[in-house]
Formats: structure tokens, sequence, C-alpha cells
């Protein structure tokens, strides 16, 4: 084996939630986890400004600090966190290959994917400046509505999320706009008849946006167009939220991974982390184009650790399970 090949027992692939919560577990198990944190570290709660529906944080939290919590409890066990992107992946043989970086090559004995999914925006400068600033721009409902109770919100998007989103931003904002690019949902007939029939849910059919209005800290409305009439106004509006679909974060596992159409990974066994390859798991958002939560992430990570762990003691004789994960 060339010297420049690293062998690890269980590379952790990303720095959410989920692959921090494996790295504790992984670690508290003797498994000496490697840990790559990718492009975002921290993952997508570093784009969120306060957490506050995550257990154990009475007072909430910024997502950033948050992710810093989560790594110095992973790096208390010894987990090897570093700096770097998996640019390819092997894992058609016994050894499972990583390439880092497009360098560094390294073979594992266990590989727990947790490279979340990234939110789709619509790449406006102006939506982008107040996402950045943290001035009312999200993609998350649950995790941001309760900012803009009693309040006027707009919500981007026609699929079975925007639906699920607006209906539960209607139950905090005093009036959510609804903008559906054509002039028909996309969402199943259930959802978007719920949306109809809610009071304060207006729904503009063949509207876009044109700009994110704000004062230049926070957003004040949404300037739109309806694109048969190419008529404009203003919308005004404290919160602005995109759900026009996610993109999990799953390319380079193509051709090795059972994927869905949206490249989401299809857990081998249902109610495990399993994936279709021995050896390789996947948790958090990578996985999951329901739930997408900081704590469910959590929860799957917990999940692909222990499996992590048991699938190496089955392997490898030598290896014991360790009792510290189970009390
Ligand atoms: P979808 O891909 O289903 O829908 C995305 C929506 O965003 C479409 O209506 C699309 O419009 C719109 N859109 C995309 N780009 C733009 C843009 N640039 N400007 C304006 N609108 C845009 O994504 P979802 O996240 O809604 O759902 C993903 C999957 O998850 C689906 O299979 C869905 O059924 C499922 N899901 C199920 C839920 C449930 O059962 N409870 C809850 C949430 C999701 P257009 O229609 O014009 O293309």
């Amino acid at each position: 084996m060339s010297e420049t090949i690293e062998k690890v027992k269980c590379l952790i692939i990303g720095s959410g939630p989920a692959g921090y919560t494996a790295a504790i577990y992984a670690a508290r198990a003797n498994m000496k986890p490697v840990l790559y944190q990718g492009t975002q570290p921290g993952g997508q709660l570093t784009t969120t400004n306060e957490v506050e529906n995550f257990p154990g944080y009475p007072d909430g939290i910024t997502g950033p600090a948050m992710m810093m919590e989560l790594q110095k409890q992973a790096e208390r066990f010894e987990t090897d966190v570093r700096n770097g992107w998996i640019t390819k992946v092997d894992f058609s043989g016994d050894v499972h290959k990583v390439w880092v970086n497009g360098e560094k090559e390294i073979h594992c004995d266990t590989v727990i994917i947790s490279t979340g999914a990234s939110a789709k925006y619509l790449g406006l400068e102006s939506e982008q400046k107040y996402l950045k600033l943290g001035g009312g721009v999200s993609a998350c409902a649950v995790c941001d509505g309760f900012f803009y109770r009693n309040q006027e919100v707009v919500i981007v998007g026609a699929g079975d999320s925007a639906c699920e989103e607006a209906h539960y931003l209607s139950k905090l904002c005093t009036k959510v706009t609804m903008l559906v690019r054509r002039d028909e949902f996309r969402a199943s007939k259930i959802m978007s008849e719920r949306v109809k029939n809610t009071e304060n849910i207006e729904i503009l059919f063949n509207t876009e946006t044109e700009e994110v209005i704000g004062d230049g800290q926070v957003v004040t409305g949404v300037k739109v167009f309806n694109n048969q009439t190419k008529a404009s106004h203003l919308i005004p509006a404290t919160g602005f939220f995109v759900a026009i679909g996610h993109k999990p974060n799953t390319d380079i596992f193509k051709g090795f991974l059972d994927l869905d159409e949206t490249g989401y990974i299809i857990n081998a066994k249902p109610g495990t982390s399993k994936t279709n390859i021995a050896g390789v798991f996947v948790s958090g958002d990578a996985a999951d184009h329901v739930y997408r939560q900081a704590i469910t992430a959590a929860g799957t990570g917990c999940m692909a650790a222990l499996d992590a762990e048991r699938y190496l003691a089955a392997k490898d004789s030598t290896f014991e399970v360790s009792t510290s994960n189970y009390n």
C-alpha cells in the first residue's frame, strides 16, 4: 500500500448535526472517527440565526454557536475533525475508498454519509443579501416561522413543501402571501386544497419575485410581477420564505449508492441507516426529504454510528462493541 494512503476505521463525511452526532457516538465506541467538514463547516444550520426548537437549549442558541458546541463535544472524545472536501468515492470493493480534495486517498472500514441537502433559492441579489444578513429570508418555516408571529410574510413555491410551510406559517402570521409561478400547484390535491381553504393565505398565481425589498438590515416587502400581464406590485412583508425544493448533496455517490430521482439516498433497510453497500451508512438530510430538522438529523447520526459499530463488530472479531453508548 502506498504511503500516501491512510486507513481509517470510521470516516464521517459532513459536519452538520448528523455528522457531529455520529462522531460523538463513534468516538465513544472507540472507532476513532475522522470527520471531514466539507465546504460549509457546520452545515445548513450555520445559515440560521436562532435555533429555538433543539431540545436542551431553553433560551435558544444561534445556529453557528450550536455547531461549535457540537464540534467541541465530538472533539472532546477525540474525533479527528478536519477541513477538507470529499471529491470522489469508490465503494465497489471490500475496502471503501474516498479521496479528499482530489488528492489524498483514504481507505475506510466504515463510512457515514452526513452530507446534508442544500435548500434551493431563487438566486436574486436582494434575496441573497437579506439571507446573508439574517434579515428576513429563510428556507425553513418550521425553523424560523416563530420569529414572524403576528406579522405578514411571503412564501414562494407550489409543491408539497410550500403548501405545508404556508399552512404552518398561517397559524403564526397574520397573513401569508403565496407566490405560484404557474397557474396551478405542483403539490398534491389535499395539500393545495388545504392552503386554498385557509383564510389568511392569499395565493397569487402566475406570479414571480422581482426583488426582495428592505431597509438595508431587514426585509420590509417583496416586489412581485404577474408573468402574464407583466404588472408588478409591492407586498408589505417582514419575512420572505423560499420553498422551491432542496438538493441533496449526494452527487459523488451516484453509481455506487441507490438514490431516488431527486438524489436522496435510499435506506436499504427502513428504520436503519444502512445503504445498499455494506459498511456505508447514511444520516441526516442526505436521506430525508420529509423531516429535515436538526434534531432528526442528530437522531439518525446516532443510528448510523451504532449501525457502523455493530457492522465492525460482526466483521472484525477483535473489535468489541462498546458499552458506553448503551447507557
Ligand atoms: P418540489 O420539487 O415538489 O416543488 C418545488 C416547487 O417550487 C414547484 O412548485 C416549482 O414550481 C417551484 N419552483 C421551483 N423553482 C422555482 C422558482 N425559481 N421560482 C418559483 N417557483 C419555483 O419540491 P418540494 O420541496 O415541495 O417537495 C419535494 C418532494 O417531497 C416532493 O416529492 C413532495 O411531494 C415531497 N414532500 C411531501 C410532503 C408530505 O407528503 N407531507 C411534504 C413536503 C414534501 P413548478 O411547479 O412551476 O415547477
